[in-house]
């Protein structure tokens, strides 16, 4: 084995290592968090005047709770993110394949993305007829694709702007747009967006935060469901990144 295949080992092990270890603590703050909303909830929904805490104490201590959670869910992708790239750079991320609508899987994780960020709008647009959109895929990793880039979506782009989900058929693939009216992507970027770790050079990091994971892993994913992954982009106007996922085979 050559030093630097020795090197780049040794990364794959501490990054798996430490996304381990941070994954335990993390659970245990998750869950205790869990626990003291759902106290302060019954606490609300019951409330009894007494001298220690008014009605608005307890609002306020459930929305700090809330703002403990979002940061949590954001370190826990984060890690969740780490722990993927380890598996994915080691050779051994298994997938776990069903035939999978893929209108209903983007459907459903819109409302859920749209609860994350109010800010935006986030809209699907696709024929409503059920079981038209039938792929074989892992849905947890198809719907981590597609969270990751509407986490850019809304990452990179005004609050108060709309983002769109398109689902229609392009030949023997199913293909998805993710629409923003975001800061665009540089010429000088394009080229890099979807390497390991790399981030635009231009953003500001104090701003927009992130490691450079996500497009990556969304390219792994895709190619491992033997699709597509591309993107349209004008700096100042937004971004549009397309999949492309095979239709299953009739008959
Ligand atoms: P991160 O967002 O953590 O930097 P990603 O791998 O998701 O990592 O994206 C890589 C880079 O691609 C980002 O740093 C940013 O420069 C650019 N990018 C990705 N999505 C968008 C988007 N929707 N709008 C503008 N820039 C984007």
């Amino acid at each position: 084995m050559s030093s630097q295949s020795v090197n780049e080992t040794n990364q794959h092990v501490f990054l798996s290592i430490v996304s381990h270890e941070l994954k335990t603590p993390i659970t245990s703050i998750q869950g205790f968090t869990q626990a003291m909303q759902r106290k302060i909830d019954q606490k609300i929904a019951m409330y009894q005047p007494n001298p220690l805490f008014t009605p608005e104490e307890l609002r306020k201590h459930q929305e700090h709770l809330e703002m403990v959670m979002r940061q949590i869910k954001k370190l826990t992708r984060l890690i969740d993110d780490l722990l993927d790239v380890s598996v994915i750079e080691s050779g051994q991320l298994g997938f776990d394949w069903t035939t999978i609508d893929l209108a209903a899987v983007l459907t459903d994780l819109a409302k859920r993305m749209q609860v994350f960020s109010s800010a935006h709008t986030i809209t699907v647009n696709c024929e409503q007829q059920t079981d038209k959109y039938i792929v074989v895929a892992d849905e947890g990793r198809l719907e981590k694709l597609f969270s990751n880039l509407l986490v850019n979506a809304i990452k990179y782009s005004p609050q108060g702007s709309n983002i769109i989900i398109d689902i229609s058929e392009k030949d023997s693939s199913y293909l998805v747009s993710v629409k923003d009216t975001g800061v665009g992507i540089p010429d000088d970027d394009k080229p890099f967006i979807f390497d390991l770790y790399y981030r635009g050079k231009e953003i500001d990091r104090k701003k927009y935060s992130g490691l450079g994971l996500g497009l990556y892993l969304s390219k792994q994913i895709v190619e491992m469901h033997r699709g597509k992954i591309y993107f349209e982009s004008e700096v100042g106007k937004g971004s549009t990144f397309f999949v492309e996922l095979p239709k299953v085979q009739e008959g």
